[in-house]
């Protein structure tokens, strides 16, 4: 089913680093699902990307999936695909939007598309 929507994938310096312009995402270690919003720019707190847990600043590069990958969206899928104690981690942050989350077994083919400057500074 098309979904009608342009999904974003929003990463640190690290990956970005390793991403580079124009790559594929794959799920890292244990991790099961790349993790993706519809959201253009970028909201760290709706987006559950705080920083109180991991240090990089998650929501510094901005990415644009291409194609056609499989995805979920999270509300649809969190029943039955994350135990309580996974969604009380994910969903238990102040301001977390479940409704702008999306989640990809990959491969997921990605474009680097830089946050447009007045919204990364509104962020900052
Ligand atoms: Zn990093």
């Amino acid at each position: 089913m098309p979904r009608h929507v342009q999904l974003w994938h929003y990463t640190c310096d690290h990956a970005h680093a390793a991403i580079g312009a124009v790559g594929t995402l794959h799920t890292i270690g244990v991790a099961r699902y790349i993790w993706l919003t519809d959201l253009a720019e970028p909201d760290r707190d709706a987006l559950g990307l705080t920083m109180r847990l991991v240090t990089c600043d998650r929501t510094a590069h901005r990415y644009r999936v291409m194609g056609d990958p499989i995805v979920y969206r999270y509300s649809d899928v969190r029943l039955g695909d994350f135990t309580a104690t996974e969604r009380d981690g994910l969903e238990g942050e102040p301001g977390a939007l479940l409704r702008h989350w999306w989640i990809a077994p990959g491969p997921v083919p990605v474009l680097y598309d830089p946050i447009p400057a007045r919204a990364a500074r509104r962020i900052r």
